[in-house]
């Protein structure tokens, strides 16, 4: 069987599919792909950090609370002391030992607040550099867009145009024969295969005399016993 037509397809088809598959791994998509992933990184951090300045805020209000309340407190205890001083020295350790553990509750507040004052600082400026960074990634991915964007409309005209060509020489090709072609294509590319030395090229096994004869002489397509591959004898 005269299978040149076929044959000659299955160039361009090919070329078409390689074009296609290469269009999916452009250097271009792959940067674009690691600067959205990094992008979306940032954007979860600074998501992270204002959590946790909005809690921090939070405890910072309750300690500011506290340490209004410990040193109204204080001045209550002082005002009591001098309305009424201790007697015995009982009284006095009692009362002392009262305003040293305002003083400290207060002292621990205070101490608390500070830290917290240098943490916010810190996110602060940890915020700002990652701001800095994603706005440079996105100034870079919005370039790395407007190329990928038209390189990618170029190549989808040449693959439109590939496509067309591939129609084309399909039309010269009976119907079913073309059917078959697809049909192995899904499972196992490229579908055709040369005939060489009574071997399959595709997955060089030697073919029984029954094939090579019917790949030699039938009217019929001839498959590889073993892959399943188009046989093509070449002139
Ligand atoms: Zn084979």
């Amino acid at each position: 069987m005269n299978l040149d037509a076929l044959w000659n397809y299955m160039q361009i088809d090919l070329k078409a599919d390689k074009f296609e598959s290469d269009m999916r791994q452009f250097p271009k998509r792959q940067l674009l792909l690691k600067h959205r992933n990094f992008l979306k990184d940032q954007q979860a951090n600074i998501a992270k950090i204002e959590s946790d300045v909005s809690n921090m805020n939070t405890r910072m209000e309750a300690v500011k609370e506290e340490v209004i309340r410990l040193t109204a407190l204080l001045s209550e205890q002082k005002a009591q002391l001098e309305k009424n001083p201790p007697k015995t020295l009982e009284e006095v350790q009692e009362k002392s030992a009262a305003v040293s553990k305002v003083l400290e509750a207060l002292t621990h507040f205070e101490q608390e607040l500070q830290k917290m004052r240098k943490d916010a600082d810190m996110r602060d400026r940890q915020q700002k550099d990652i701001r800095v960074r994603a706005a440079k990634a996105k100034a870079e991915f919005d370039q790395v867009k407007i190329e990928y964007d038209r390189e990618f409309a170029r190549d989808t005209i040449e693959l439109k145009e590939l496509r067309a060509k591939v129609e084309k020489e399909g039309a010269k090709i009976d119907e079913a024969d073309l059917e078959r072609y697809k049909k192995i294509k899904q499972h196992v590319t490229p579908p055709m295969a040369l005939l060489m030395d009574s071997q399959c090229s595709g997955c060089f096994m030697s073919l029984p005399l029954g094939t090579l004869r019917d790949a030699k002489g039938s009217e019929q397509i001839t498959v590889c016993d073993n892959c399943g591959r188009i046989l093509y004898l070449k002139d």
